[in-house]
C-alpha cells in the first residue's frame, strides 16, 4: 500500500536522524575534547530542529490521517507502527513552539540552578524555578490532553497508558510490606563486602566485558565504553552502545555492567523486520527497566550466577576475596540498608524511595502540596517509610536531576520495572523449574531466548500493558515482586 511504503520511508528518515544525534551524543559523553563541548551543543540543536520539523510536518499528520482510514486492513505491525508515530506526532504537535521553547529555557535555567543549590544544600535557591517547572508541567499536561487528572497526561509521556490512580493502587499493595521488611532488615546482622586494595582499572574492565559476555551482550554489534554516569544508547540496529564507570574501591563496575547490559540486550534482540522503523525500540522506561533489573538484581545477585562466576572473580583481582566464601559474597552484595539516596538503594527499599516521589508530585500536580514544604515533606516520609533521618537537602529533596529536568512523572517507571521484572521471571520459573541449574550451569542462553521470544523480539509492537499480559497472563501484580523479596532475603511475611 502507497500510504503505509510512505510512512515507513518517513519512518526510517526520522530513525536515521535519531541514530546520528545519539551518536553525536554519545560522543559528547564519552571522548569530545574539553573544548569542542559548546560547538557540539550547537550541532544538536540544529540537528533537533531538522528533526522537529520532520516530526510535525503537515505532509506527516495528513499521512497518518489517511493511514488510520485503512488500519483495519493492515497487518499487527504496520498497525504498531501507526500507533507508534502517530503517538509521537500528537507529543511533538500539541504543544505550541512558544511553549516549547520557553519549557526548554526553563529547565536549562533550572539544570544550573540545580546543580548549585545542590552544591550549597539550599533548597530555597532552586524553589523559585521548581514552581515555574510545576506550573508549566501543569500546562503542558492541559496541551496533551488526559482523561482523568493532569499527572496521566505526565505518566504517560514515559509509559504508555499509565494512569495515576493505576499507580497510586500499585504502591498501596507495596506500601506497608515494604516499610515493614526495611525495619526488619534492621534487626537482621549484615556484612557489606570490604574492598581492601584498588581494583585495577584495566581488569575492572576486562571482567565488565566478561560479565557482558555471559549474559549474551553481542559485542559485533555493541561496545563498552567510559562516562560519567552509564548508560545505554542506540546508533543502529546493529549497533546498541553501553557505558560503565570505574571506582578503586567498588563492585559497582560489575552491577552497571549487567544493568547496562540488560537494556542493550533488550535492544540487541529486536527482530530485523523492525529496523528503520519506530518499533526498532524498547516500549517504555518501565519495560526496558524490566530487563536492566532482571538481569541485574534477579539473576545478577543470585547465588547460582555467582557459583559460575566467582572463580573467575578471584582470579581477576587476585588475594581480594580469598577469605570470602560465595555464600558471605552474595549476602554481602545482597545487604539491605535503608538509607538517603535512591541510587544506592538496595532491591528492598529502593521502591520506597520511588514512593516518596510518586506522592509528592501527584501533591505538586493537585495543589495540595506548596514548593515550599518539600523538603519538610521530603524528610518526614523518609522518616515514616525508611526510618533515616536526612541530614541536608543535597542528600535529601535536591538529589534527583529528574525535577530540574522538568521531568515529572518519570520517577515511577521505575518501580514498574522492578515489578514487571519479577512478574516476568516467575513465568519464566514456572515454565522452567530447573532455572538454578540453568543459571549455574553459565549458559544464559535459554533465559536469553525466552526473554528475546516472548519480549525483545517485538520491539514497540505491543503496548506496554498489553505485552505483559500477552507474556503473563494477567496485569502488573505487585504480588510477584513481594513474594521475590520474601524468598530472596528470607524475612517473615509480615502479615503472619
Ligand atoms: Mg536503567
Amino acid at each position: 500500500m502507497e500510504i503505509i511504503k510512505d510512512l515507513k520511508k518517513r519512518s526510517s528518515e526520522l530513525t536515521d536522524l535519531h541514530h546520528i544525534m545519539a551518536l553525536l551524543q554519545w560522543d559528547q559523553e564519552v571522548q569530545i575534547p574539553t573544548n569542542a563541548a559548546q560547538d557540539r551543543a550547537g550541532q544538536l540543536a540544529t540537528l533537533s530542529t531538522i528533526i522537529h520539523r520532520k516530526e510535525v510536518s503537515i505532509e506527516l499528520g495528513d499521512l497518518l490521517l489517511e493511514a488510520e482510514k485503512q488500519i483495519a486492513h493492515l497487518s499487527e505491525t504496520d498497525r504498531a507502527l501507526i500507533r507508534v508515530m502517530r503517538r509521537s506526532y500528537d507529543q511533538s504537535t500539541k504543544l505550541p513552539e512558544q511553549f516549547v521553547a520557553d519549557f526548554s529555557r526553563l529547565t536549562s535555567q533550572a539544570l544550573n540552578v540545580w546543580v548549585e543549590a545542590r552544591k550549597r544544600s539550599d533548597f530555597k535557591m532552586f524553589s523559585p524555578l521548581l514552581e515555574k517547572i510545576v506550573s508549566m508541567c501543569r500546562e503542558q499536561a492541559e496541551y496533551l490532553g488526559y482523561t482523568n487528572e493532569p499527572y496521566d497526561a505526565l505518566l504517560d509521556l514515559y509509559e504508555e497508558g499509565l494512569t495515576t490512580t493505576q499507580v497510586a493502587s500499585l504502591f498501596e499493595e507495596i506500601k506497608d510490606p515494604l516499610t515493614e521488611m526495611v525495619h526488619r532488615a534492621k534487626q537482621m546482622p549484615q556484612q557489606e563486602i570490604n574492598i581492601s586494595k584498588d581494583l585495577e582499572r584495566r581488569r575492572q574492565t576486562e571482567f565488565a566485558e566478561q560479565a557482558l559476555q555471559k549474559i549474551g551482550f553481542d559485542f559485533t554489534r555493541g561496545r563498552q565504553d567510559v562516562s560519567a554516569h552509564p548508560f545505554t544508547t542506540t546508533m543502529g540496529h546493529n549497533d546498541r552502545r553501553v557505558t560503565n564507570r570505574y571506582n578503586p574501591r567498588s563492585l559497582e563496575f560489575i552491577f552497571s555492567a549487567l544493568h547496562e547490559g540488560g537494556h542493550a540486550l533488550y535492544e540487541q534482540g529486536i527482530s530485523s523486520d523492525l529496523n528503520h522503523t519506530a518499533l526498532d525500540n524498547g516500549v517504555s522506561l518501565g519495560i526496558h527497566e524490566s530487563q536492566s533489573r532482571l538481569w541485574e538484581n534477579i539473576i545478577g545477585r543470585s547465588l547460582p550466577f555467582w557459583q559460575n562466576l566467582y572463580p573467575n572473580l578471584k582470579e581477576h583481582f587476585p588475594g581480594l576475596f580469598d577469605n570470602l566464601s560465595i555464600e558471605e559474597f552474595v549476602k554481602g552484595i545482597n545487604v539491605i540498608k535503608p538509607g538517603l539516596i535512591r541510587v544506592e538503594a538496595d532491591e528492598v527499599s529502593y521502591n520506597l524511595h520511588v514512593l516518596i516521589r510518586f506522592e509528592i508530585e501527584k501533591g505538586l500536580m493537585e495543589g495540595s502540596l506548596p514548593v515550599k514544604d518539600l523538603p519538610v515533606v521530603w524528610n518526614q516520609k523518609y522518616k515514616e517509610y525508611l526510618d533515616v533521618e536526612v541530614d541536608s537537602d543535597a542528600n535529601g529533596v535536591l538529589q534527583d536531576i529528574h525535577w530540574a529536568h522538568g521531568s515529572l512523572g518519570y520517577f515511577p517507571t521505575y518501580t514498574i520495572g522492578n515489578m514487571a521484572a519479577a512478574q516476568f521471571w516467575h513465568k519464566f520459573t514456572q515454565l522452567h523449574q530447573d532455572y538454578e541449574a540453568i543459571i549455574a550451569g553459565g549458559t544464559l542462553e535459554k533465559i536469553r531466548t525466552w526473554l528475546t521470544e516472548n519480549i525483545y523480539r517485538h520491539g514497540s509492537v505491543y503496548q506496554p500493558a498489553e505485552l505483559l499480559q500477552k507474556v503473563t497472563g494477567e496485569g502488573l501484580n505487585p504480588q510477584y515482586f513481594l513474594d521475590y523479596l520474601r524468598q530472596k532475603f528470607r524475612l517473615p511475611d509480615p502479615m503472619t
